[in-house]
């Protein structure tokens, strides 16, 4: 049976209440560290050249921005090159969705974080749940994906989430802790590494955790990091991803502990993605 959006929120109030209390004692007891927050577009398999127009107006819209946030576009890998020309000098910067872990060689069809370096991104999201699941990839495969790109000096844009039925058992803590010790590689600072929470089941169904979900994972994942990477746990971004619009960013991205967004369908268009990231103005 479908799980429906209210029914959701219902099921979670009580996770959701003891999340709101420990982000107010954490918030309490410790100032959150000051990060540029960043709002990351993931253009998935949409976009052809005639979409540089939509860049174009991105770009525009984005200087007022420019001195609060990190705005960035992850095209496809064919545009790539032409988005990081047209976007050179502005407040918006070029990302990739995906990386081989090897430098070169023979893996066709595949793309090495070499190139997407050479083609002018300056990141690279790696672990999507989508790849996840429809290329079967590993924690492993992930983390390994993410020293590629460090090698060639790209940020890594880590993705972790719970799938729903992983949210239903009260298992979303160990998932996501679990994806975390096994993505991320040691030797993570904040200009290297992002990690995007993106619950599975958010992603492209219009149903958000509630702030107050959103906010004890994000804690969460934030003692994760300041228990790994000691001196720069404190100040790596950690965006929440699924399902975020113009009229739930603000609810959403207001959370604790939330350093900003990525952002699937609703980055595709110029007026939608500066909606979400006009919460920073
Ligand atoms: C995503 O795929 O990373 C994503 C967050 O998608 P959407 O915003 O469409 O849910």
């Amino acid at each position: 049976m479908q799980l429906k959006k209210d029914q959701l929120r219902l099921w979670d109030a009580g996770i959701a209440v003891a999340g709101l209390i420990t982000a107010r004692r954490r918030g309490f007891y410790m100032a959150a560290a000051k990060v540029t927050p960043l709002v990351a577009g993931n253009w998935k398999m949409n976009g052809l050249t005639a979409s540089r127009g939509e860049l174009t107006k991105m770009i525009a819209g984005a200087g007022v921005l420019a001195s609060k946030i990190e705005l960035m576009v992850c095209p496809p890998a064919t545009l790539i090159a032409i988005f990081s020309d047209a976007a050179k000098g502005s407040a918006i910067t070029i990302g990739a969705q995906d990386c081989d872990a090897a430098a070169s060689g023979a893996h066709t069809g595949d793309i090495s974080a070499e190139m997407l370096a050479d083609a002018g991104a300056r990141a690279v999201i790696v672990g999507h749940s989508e790849r996840r699941s429809d290329h079967h990839e590993t924690d492993a495969q992930v983390r390994a994906k993410a020293q590629a790109a460090w090698r060639v000096g790209l940020t890594a844009i880590v993705c972790v989430g719970e799938q729903r039925a992983e949210r239903e058992a009260g298992k979303t803590l160990d998932v996501v802790g679990r994806q975390l010790d096994g993505s991320l590689p040691d030797g993570a600072t904040a200009a290297k590494l992002v990690i995007a929470y993106e619950p599975v089941w958010a992603i492209g169904t219009g149903l958000t955790p509630t702030p107050a979900n959103v906010a004890e994972v994000h804690a969460f994942i934030r003692q994760q990091l300041n228990t790994r990477f000691a001196g720069d746990g404190g100040t790596i971004r950690i965006l929440y991803g699924g399902s975020v619009k113009p009229d739930n960013a603000r609810e959403l991205l207001t959370v604790a502990e939330v350093n900003g967004a990525l952002v699937g369908g609703a980055s595709l268009r110029a007026d939608d993605f500066l909606g979400i990231a006009a919460v920073y103005r």
